[in-house]
């Protein structure tokens, strides 16, 4: 960052001393991450670009349009519809929460034994060292799972703004109709928010941005079906954590111009790796940004990563909204319908996930998957037995890790993931 943006934190109320404190593991970590992989893509660096000003030029821009009367929305979960908050002219923000911040301080309000996630959302704020969250006009937090529910009961304390959005447990009409009338109730909370009227062009054109950006995701994860994989696991998973920050349109057009080159490199059989390294599918908890250890480790370990069946991945761009709706009502249903088609495991039960696990084991040409499972996360912990025991009926070896933000594993993970590595060479 060139630029002096200390004011611009000091404005939004940030702890200048300990964000000074984060992004000076931040950088480092990013640098030794990712800009040394080999053979990367030329367009990557548009995402290191971003990467380097995600808590400068991004938060500036959110500023900006703040002044110019919009609303920055800011979210915990990919089951919170942009295209409602695009169609309100408003902007949505991920919440990201990857990484160990203030824990001492978060576990005074939450037992140890919460999941990383939760615990960085808590310590983020307590520290006051994110400035997405401090650019937020509204938090959404969502009725998941038991560890969010109780959690939003008490950080709507600890935040001046917390909009809490009921989400259903089960994929039944009823099931449907409650989310149908939350998202309604979230409209109509956004038309209040905003000042503005939600119509049917506005949501068609919410609809119309967010389904270019799945698509486009959609095309990439194609791209890395190919062996040699033109592009590494970790710079994937960087594109689907900076999908929740950019500007959408920007960032759709920079990851097309992205596939270009992925296309070309395919024709002339070029990758970040030989032909036939080991091909795995990572499935599980969602891995918010800085969250890159796993995947840091897998491909260390001579593997490379083709897939994330996971929020932040396939799991939350799957399916695009149908855009033929007249009415703002049936847009809205078209809306609910590609909702409802999440996979997540805070569904149950929720069947369809492995289905779509295989599905893209084997559209990728993926040897294994590792299920990876934040400590502490009942819903994915649980289902990873099922899902492993599946998996290998199928003929796809599984392996299951799981682990939080700490470093203390590291040497532990390696090991297993080495030799899971080695069961696929074999
Ligand atoms: S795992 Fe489920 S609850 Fe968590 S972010 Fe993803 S969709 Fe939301
Ligand atoms: S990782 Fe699991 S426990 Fe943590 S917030 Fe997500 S669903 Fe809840």
């Amino acid at each position: 960052m060139s630029t002096d943006y200390r004011p611009m934190w000091k404005e939004l109320g940030l702890d200048l001393e300990a964000h000074d404190a984060l992004l000076g593991v931040l950088g480092p970590l990013y640098e030794q991450t990712f800009t040394r992989q080999p053979q990367r893509p030329e367009g990557m660096k548009y995402f290191d670009f971003v990467m380097s000003e995600v808590h400068g030029l991004r938060i500036k821009e959110l500023v900006d349009a703040r002044s110019s009367g919009r609303k920055v929305v800011g979210s915990f979960c990919t089951f919170v519809p942009e295209e409602l908050v695009l169609a309100l002219d408003g902007i949505l923000v991920g919440l990201c929460a990857g990484a160990e911040f203030a824990t001492p301080e978060a576990e005074k309000y939450l037992p140890r034994n919460t999941c990383a996630l939760i615990k960085g959302a808590f310590g983020f704020a307590l520290a006051r060292v994110c400035p997405y969250l401090a650019a937020s006009d509204v938090v959404v937090g969502e009725n998941t799972c038991d560890g969010k529910k109780k959690g939003y009961e008490i950080f709507k304390d600890l935040v001046p703004n917390l909009y809490v959005m009921d989400l259903p447990q089960t994929k039944s009409a009823e099931g449907r109709a409650l989310m149908r009338a939350e998202f309604k109730r979230f409209g109509t909370y956004l038309e209040g928010l905003t000042g503005k009227k939600l119509t049917a062009d506005a949501l068609k054109k919410g609809i119309a941005a967010v389904n270019a950006k799945r698509s486009v995701m959609h095309r990439l994860g194609k791209l890395r079906a190919a062996d040699p994989s033109p592009i590494s696991g970790l710079d994937g998973l960087l594109m689907n954590q900076i999908y929740f920050y950019d500007d959408p349109a920007r960032f759709t057009g920079s990851v097309a111009k992205l596939c270009d080159e992925l296309e070309l490199r395919i024709k002339r059989n070029e990758g970040v790796a030989p032909k036939g390294t080991p091909r795995i599918l990572i499935s599980g908890c969602p891995m918010a940004v800085p969250n890159w250890k796993l995947p840091a480790i897998v491909e260390k370990a001579g593997a490379i990563i083709v897939g994330e069946e996971s929020c932040v991945g396939a799991r939350g761009t799957q399916a695009l909204t149908a855009d033929t709706g007249k009415t703002v009502d049936e847009l809205l249903d078209a809306v609910v319908d590609r909702y409802l088609k999440i996979d997540c495991a805070i569904f149950t039960p929720n069947a369809s996930r492995v289905e779509h696990v295989l599905a893209m084991a084997k559209e990728l040409g993926a040897q294994g998957v590792i299920h990876y499972g934040l400590q502490f996360c009942s819903p994915y912990q649980i289902e990873a037995g099922p899902v492993e025991k599946r998996l290998e009926k199928e003929g796809v070896p599984a392996l299951r890790i799981d682990t939080d933000y700490g470093q203390e594993d590291i040497g532990q993970i390696q090991t297993r993931v080495e030799a899971f590595v080695e069961r696929l060479r074999g």
